[in-house]
């Protein structure tokens, strides 16, 4: 068996390499080596968060794995053949779950049978797709290219406590179908959602007035709410913007010592770079985005100028599929990829 070689420190060096490279193996059955896993990030190699996904990738691919222990730097992973299911996945700490369902998610869209995934650890967590994107920015896009995903959030689980939960159905349909998004289209709704657990309502109320503040928006786009049932505090702001073909999410993660105006600013301001740039896809969605779309053999999308985790993402998903994806610049701020398949 000939393993592809993944160096974990390139590009971004971070967990995404390897989530993607085990995206990958499953939905091609090709097998993996990786070496310097997360390399470039503050504590190296494995994390509860990887050491989840890569358990789910093991199961769901009933694939044959070396290296999956917290800590570990190297990690080896032959997958056999993809198993729709029940399947349960739970962190164990308030390591985000969302990426745990990032790594499973391609497979179980075009496995023989439906699945029900039950997730639980960090839902809303910095440096990671909140719950919120999961469900308006990325799930939506996905859903146009056939399968038919579902997602139901039963509990918010905030860093550090974690405990948050929830469930995704797919139904999947086969091959997926190329999509073109072009333009994001007419906006229809542009909401600032503050939301809080076990803090007082006036940290999101603020973070939602600054937003309002610098883009200008009425105060009727401010929407504050309480989370119920969570098991300890926590902040998040989502700057929501529902265009005809497209929603895309921000957001502003509360921090000690972080003003709440400042949070909702800064979330204004990658807004504000988002709507100036008419992109219809935001640098976030883009990096996801990749593997479905590669999946779809065919397609586009324009988004803003690439982030270096799209960047990355784009020479993994190379080192396992031979198809080309070809970046172009229509504008300064625009930037246009395109799925390949004959490289022409
Ligand atoms: P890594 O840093 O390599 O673990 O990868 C983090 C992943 O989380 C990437 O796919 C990012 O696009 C995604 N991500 C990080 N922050 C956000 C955010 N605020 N909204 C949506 N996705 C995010």
């Amino acid at each position: 068996m000939s393993f592809i070689h993944i160096d974990g420190s390139h590009g971004e060096g971070g967990g995404q390499v390897l989530r993607s490279s085990l995206a990958l193996a499953l939905i091609t059955g090709k097998p993996f080596r990786i070496e310097n896993i997360r390399a470039g990030r503050k504590k190296p190699g494995l994390m509860r968060q990887h050491l989840t996904a890569v358990n789910a990738a093991v199961q769901v691919g009933c694939a044959e794995v070396t290296g999956a222990r917290v800590g570990s730097t190297e990690l080896q992973f032959a997958p056999h053949r993809i198993e729709s299911g029940k399947y349960h996945f739970a962190v164990g700490t308030a390591g985000s779950c969302t990426l745990v369902l990032q790594t499973v998610l391609p497979a179980l869209m075009i496995a023989d049978g439906e699945s029900e995934l039950v997730l639980e650890g960090g839902t809303h967590n910095p440096f990671a797709p909140p719950f919120d994107f999961l469900a308006k920015a990325f799930i939506p896009v996905v859903n146009q290219m056939g399968p038919e995903i579902r997602v139901h959030l039963e509990r918010p689980g905030f860093y550090p406590a974690g405990g948050g939960r929830f469930t995704v159905h797919i139904k999947p349909s086969g091959e997926l179908k190329p999509l073109e998004l072009p333009s994001r289209g007419e906006i229809k709704t542009k909401t600032a959602r503050g939301i809080v657990s076990r803090l007082p309502k006036r940290i999101a109320n603020t973070e939602t007035s600054a937003v309002c503040e610098v883009l200008g928006w009425p105060r009727n786009c401010c929407l504050v709410e309480e989370a119920e049932n969570t098991f300890g505090p926590g902040n998040i702001l989502t700057v929501e913007i529902e265009s005809e073909h497209i929603t895309e999410v921000f957001t502003g993660f509360g921090r000690r010592g972080v003003p709440a105006k400042e949070v909702g600013q800064a979330a204004a301001n990658a807004v504000k770079t988002y709507l100036d740039s008419e992109a219809p896809v935001g640098p976030y969605l883009a990096d996801q985005l990749m593997i479905p779309f590669v999946m779809a053999k065919g397609g586009f999308f324009r988004t803003m100028p690439l982030s270096r985790h799209a960047e990355t993402n784009i020479d993994v998903i190379k080192q396992f599929l031979d198809l080309e994806i070809k970046v172009t610049e229509p504008s300064e701020t625009v930037r246009e990829v395109r799925i390949l398949t004959d490289k022409g």
